[in-house]
């Protein structure tokens, strides 16, 4: 792999402004979904263009569980062949991005008969299904090494766990090193550029898009052959652009996680509760020295970009997490709360119920030509590309081409992962941060959560970043991991971008106001 370029975005924005050129595919949202189609588009020497109104991965994509998994849950709703898929896409990730997919223990505690034969049975059964790409065997624990292994564990009727084996990632820094692989392999990918209008033919067949610069509001008009509309929850407003009597076809579920203390729960394997008291699934999974305890399935009126968790879904987790975890953790000892969203197929008129979009995905085209794709899991974002190329070239009749994504190595890819290194997750990258902190290693911004000022200057200079949050919330999961310290070192953050964005004290005062405004909806009071 070469050395990484500095990423300069007012290059990349030169590069849409020559008036002559025609795109072969524009991608518009850069969550996994998009990143997964322009990635494969550019494997297959298409001229990719991807626009992201925000941040890369500033919605759903940086607000997972975390899991890269085949899902427990659907083998027990009997979805075999969304399993087998899953399970290939996670050992496909994991060997292309291993500096970022870790091999993750889980134990599904067990307290009858019954269960215990269901999920031994059921979990030799998803090991099967994944083949040469498991990530290792489950098998029935004694009670004993149950409780040694979740020392808080509800012991009374306990009688034993199962365990096993599924993958644990950092999702906004694959979706990061997904469009560094895009700019490598000669596409582009803008953040902070938004679609206002889509552009069509006089026989109405969509062949270009205005797009919108968010921090100078310019205007561009971009030709291409095809637009693929990958904006997860926000799919609805893309499409009335098109049609603008179309009908709504999703509603939004909001999932909650908090962040808490490792010593809530001091193990090393993750805790999947099958069946909450609501009949929900609840994961306890640790990540960058941190435990983090989700998920939720709530309604929510809107889709928005900051969704707040709601009262009620906090008060849930903590109360289940309570019964498994060593301490009880209290709403003073969250250290962060987020929330992201999932589409729900719209209610057909007269109906009362949403169905979830399959976690298998979706693909719309609409007769002016405009490709929609939702649905789907993290864990499947490339399959899911490959999926929406192949839709493209066959309605388009271009020439089939090979997609090369199963077997490419995402950018940062290293053979061997210190996972006790802080600079873990930058892969290859992690040699080149620490050449340049010269003599300063131990000089963090934050000891707690090992920020270095060379990684906020590193995120201006390759990744792209172009806000505090987009430093503390995506380049570096502070905001996740301890909002308050995160509000803490905003104002060095601030000021040490702006030296490399060539910014004034004015823009660092703002910047200050508006992430510790942002920050203080992760904080309970
Ligand atoms: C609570 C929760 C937990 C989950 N946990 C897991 C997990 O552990 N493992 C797993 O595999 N999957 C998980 N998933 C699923 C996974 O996170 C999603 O499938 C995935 O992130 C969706 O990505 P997306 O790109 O479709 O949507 P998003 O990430 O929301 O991206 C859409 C993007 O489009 C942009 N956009 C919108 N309008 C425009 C416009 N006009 N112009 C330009 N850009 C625009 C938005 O700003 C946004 O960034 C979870 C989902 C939820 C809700």
């Amino acid at each position: 792999m070469p050395d990484h370029q500095f990423i300069n975005r007012d290059a990349l924005i030169q590069t849409i402004q020559q008036e002559e050129k025609v795109w072969d595919v524009l991608v518009i949202g850069g969550g996994a979904t998009g990143l997964g189609v322009a990635l494969d588009a550019v494997s297959r020497g298409y001229k990719t263009l991807l626009v992201e109104q925000s941040d890369f991965a500033k919605g759903t994509s940086s607000r997972s569980t975390k899991l890269v998994h085949g899902g427990v849950r659907y083998l027990a709703q009997g979805d075999v062949m969304l399993v087998r898929e899953a399970s290939v896409e996670r050992g496909l990730l994991t060997r292309n991005a291993p500096h970022l997919v870790k091999n993750q223990t889980f134990i599904i505690p067990i307290y009858n008969y019954w269960d215990r034969l269901k999920y031994t049975m059921g979990l030799k059964l998803y090991d099967w299904i994944s083949g040469k790409l498991s990530l290792g065997a489950s098998v029935f624990i004694s009670r004993k090494k149950t409780i040694e292994s979740i020392p808080g564990i509800k012991t009374e009727g306990l009688l034993g766990g199962v365990l096993y084996h599924d993958g644990q990632f950092d999702d906004s820094r694959l979706a990061i090193n997904l469009v560094q692989s895009i700019l490598e392999n000669g596409g582009s990918a803008i953040n902070y550029m938004r679609v206002v209008d889509l552009l069509k033919s006089a026989d109405q067949k969509i062949n270009g898009a205005v797009i919108q610069d968010e921090e100078t509001g310019k205007k561009f008009h971009i030709k291409t052959k095809a637009v693929v509309n990958a904006t997860g929850v926000f799919v609805d407003a893309i499409l009335q652009m098109d049609n603008h009597s179309g009908k709504k076809t999703i509603c939004v579920s909001q999932g909650v996680h908090l962040v808490l203390d490792k010593t809530f729960y001091p193990s090393e394997h993750a805790l999947m509760i099958p069946e909450t008291s609501d009949g929900r699934v609840l994961f306890a999974v640790p990540w960058h020295n941190k435990v983090v305890v989700g998920t939720t399935d709530t309604l929510v009126d809107e889709a928005s970009l900051e969704p707040h968790a709601l009262e009620k879904e906090i008060s849930f987790i903590l109360e289940t997490a309570s019964l498994y975890f060593t301490k009880k953790p209290e709403r003073s000892d969250i250290l962060s709360v987020f929330a992201g969203l999932r589409p729900l197929a719209a209610p057909a008129e007269g109906e009362q119920k949403t169905k979830e979009i399959s976690r298998s995905h979706k693909i719309i085209i609409s007769t002016s030509g405009l490709f929609t794709i939702l649905g789907g899991k993290w864990t499947t974002y490339r399959k899911m590309g490959q999926d929406m190329v192949d839709c493209i070239e066959k309605k388009l009749k271009w020439r089939h081409k090979k997609t090369t994504t199963a077997s490419m190595h995402i950018y940062g890819y290293v053979e061997k992962v210190n996972w006790n290194d802080p600079l873990y997750f930058y892969g290859c990258d992690g040699i080149k941060i620490r050449e340049r902190m010269n003599g300063t290693a131990n000089e963090w911004i934050s000891e707690s959560l090992k920020i270095h000022k060379l990684q906020v200057q590193w995120a201006v200079e390759h990744e792209m970043a172009r806000t505090v949050e987009d430093v503390l919330s995506r380049r570096t999961r502070a905001l996740l991991l301890n909002a308050r310290e995160s509000i803490r070192i905003a104002p060095e953050v601030a000021k040490i971008m702006s030296v490399g964005l060539h910014k004034d004290e004015q823009w660092v005062k703002q910047q200050v106001e508006d992430y510790t405004r942002l920050a203080n909806n992760y904080i309970l009071n």
